[in-house]
């Protein structure tokens, strides 16, 4: 299954991570792709958001990992580096993923081999206007298979700044 969106701004971006951060358990992985300023920090903002963290979350661009207190423990990991495969697999890859935690990765593409098989697969692409998002929403896995009509409800929901702009 393929569940394909399009966002028109980065706050509607920070809203589909949220909604889709509702529906996050421990344990969860969510793999973001897309190029350079498409929005997986954006996205991985609303997550955290839907997941209590009160920290401010800052792209781990340079860290490669952030963890954030939150009754879910929230890790960010950011593999834009290539070397970073090699550490990522030297600290653990599974440890980070370790099933207490919801663990978003930014170019999750890059180190898929590391990932479980089950995840959401998030792709982001530009679209037609600047601030157009394309979005496709991949359950990967059998356990994502079983949640996928969770996933469907959620993402049905107009977004808070949708409403009233139906006309759009
Ligand atoms: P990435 O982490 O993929 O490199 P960021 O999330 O850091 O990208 O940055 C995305 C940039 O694009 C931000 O400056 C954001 O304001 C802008 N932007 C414009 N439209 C959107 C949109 N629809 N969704 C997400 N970000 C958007
Ligand atoms: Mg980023």
């Amino acid at each position: 299954m393929n569940l394909e969106t399009v966002t028109r701004s980065s706050e509607e971006t920070r809203w589909l991570g949220a909604r889709i951060g509702s529906l996050l358990r421990a344990g969860d992985v969510v793999s973001l792709s897309g190029d350079l300023g498409a929005g997986k920090t954006v996205f991985a903002k609303g997550v955290a958001a839907a997941l209590d963290v009160r920290d401010d979350v800052v792209s781990p661009t340079f860290t490669l990992v952030r963890e954030y207190a939150a009754p879910i423990p929230f890790v960010h990991i950011d593999v834009y580096r290539l070397d970073r495969f090699q550490e990522l697999h030297d600290l653990g890859f599974d440890e980070l993923m370790s099933g207490t935690t919801v663990t978003v990765v930014e170019w999750g593409d890059r180190v898929s081999a590391l990932l479980p098989v089950d995840r959401l697969d998030v792709a982001l692409q530009f679209g037609e206007a600047d601030d157009d998002r394309v979005v496709s929403i991949v359950p990967a896995g059998n356990a994502w298979a079983m949640r996928c009509d969770a996933l469907v409800a959620v993402l049905d929901r107009d977004g808070p700044e949708l409403e009233g702009e139906a006309a759009r």
